[in-house]
């Protein structure tokens, strides 16, 4: 049976970022993807925006990593050359009483570590972006882009260049924990034994981790799936910052981002799904988007908006439950030295890949 000292399974940026950090402090790591190239899932399925890390429960992986990610994103994408724009975001309140929840949301901030967001009058929002309708903004210097296939590129070039190997079409099937070891199945027969796995595989994470014997499955969450559809703006982009509501439940609302090219788009909205390959956007949920954009953009145009693309969120709570934090369940949780499973790493999981690839290297080597 062929040995590596580490697997981690799954090729998207939240894989690649662990493998990355692993082979740099040192160990032999091979990625295992099932598809024939890196970044097929939701890595390229998102709004490719770096988080300032804002939203989320103080104290939460989410706040802590996104944080950290950010930082770390940024500098590391000036230092490699990977294509990104600070390119700041405001939180705009359309009525009165949503005022109010700028300020909870900027409580919240601060209490993350981001104290860099300034309440803006409707005058001064408007005079950051003439198009703009709001009563109140709020103003995220530190809100970015990122080009995630670049960011991908250069991961996996820091990952072979630290001697760590990818292999594509290698979809793992199961897993038997025995004797100190993990023995990947492969689809096709293959047996892998290894000393440490990541298990990075996305919204087939929960899946596969039920299929690791040796390891209780009552440690494995439920899956849920929210379905989140973009659609894209016809014609020049409105504004030069990212637009954001006040969130919604289960996602952000309806928010207007930018690609490094300048092309707007719309969205993700929220739809809960029963499989995580429904990914066609349905042209009729577009009606909505009119009137939610129309809230702090009047001026959009009819039939200006194209059906773009759709990414799934790989939840770990249901519709009715507050969003769950990212679960890193290492051997502490389940009781198998050198195995780590990533739940859950919907949004900010881009923005935190550096900081979560940090946070996994350290879980080990303490292990
Ligand atoms: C609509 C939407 C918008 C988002 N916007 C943002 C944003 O703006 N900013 C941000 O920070 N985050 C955002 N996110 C979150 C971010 O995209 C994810 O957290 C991140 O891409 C997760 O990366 P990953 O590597 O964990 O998963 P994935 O990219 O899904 O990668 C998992 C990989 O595992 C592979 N795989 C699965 N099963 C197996 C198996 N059995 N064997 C081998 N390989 C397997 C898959 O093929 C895939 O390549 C968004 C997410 C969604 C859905």
């Amino acid at each position: 049976m062929d040995e590596i000292d580490c697997a981690v399974i799954g090729a998207g940026v939240v894989g690649l970022a662990v493998a990355r950090a692993l082979a740099l402090a040192g160990r032999e790591v091979l990625v295992l993807e099932s598809e024939g190239a890196i970044g097929t899932g939701t890595s390229s399925r998102n709004s490719e925006v770096i988080h300032a890390g804002i939203y989320y429960p103080q104290g939460s992986l989410k706040a802590t990593l996104c944080v950290e990610g950010r930082d770390a994103l940024y500098g590391y994408a000036q230092a490699r050359g990977v294509p990104h724009s600070r390119c700041g975001k405001l939180i705009v309140a359309t009525s009165a009483e949503q005022v109010g929840q700028l300020d909870i949301i900027r409580a919240k901030a601060a209490a993350n570590g981001v104290d860099d967001l300034m309440l803006l009058t409707a005058q001064q929002a408007l005079a950051m972006e003439p198009q703009l309708h709001c009563v109140a903004a709020l103003h995220s210097p530190s809100t970015g882009i990122v080009d995630s296939h670049a960011l991908m590129l250069s991961l996996l070039g820091d990952l072979e260049n630290a001697g760590g190997m990818l292999a594509l079409k290698s979809p793992i099937e199961r897993a038997e924990c025995v004797d100190g070891a993990i023995v990947l199945r492969a689809a096709d027969g293959t047996a892998l034994r290894c000393r440490t796995v990541v298990n990075a595989a996305g919204l087939g994470a929960t899946a596969l981790a039920r299929r690791f014997e040796g390891m209780p499955t009552s440690v494995v969450p439920r899956e849920y799936f929210a379905k989140g559809s973009y659609f894209t703006l016809a014609g020049r982009a409105p504004f030069g910052r990212l637009i954001y509501p006040v969130p919604e439940p289960g996602g952000l609302g309806v928010h207007l981002t930018l690609d490094l090219g300048g092309q707007a788009k719309f969205g993700p909205d929220v739809q809960w799904v029963d499989a995580a390959d429904d990914l066609v956007v349905d042209p009729a949920r577009g009606e909505r988007f009119y009137d939610e954009v129309r809230r702090y953009w009047p001026a959009l145009p009819d039939g200006a908006l194209i059906p773009g693309y759709a990414g799934m969120r790989p939840k770990i709570s249901g519709p009715d439950a507050p969003a769950a934090d990212f679960m890193i369940s290492g051997p502490a949780v389940h009781g198998v030295p050198g195995l780590v499973h990533l739940f859950g790493i919907e949004s900010p999981g881009l923005t935190s890949c550096l900081a979560i690839g940090r946070h996994v290297a350290d879980l080990l080597a303490e292990a």
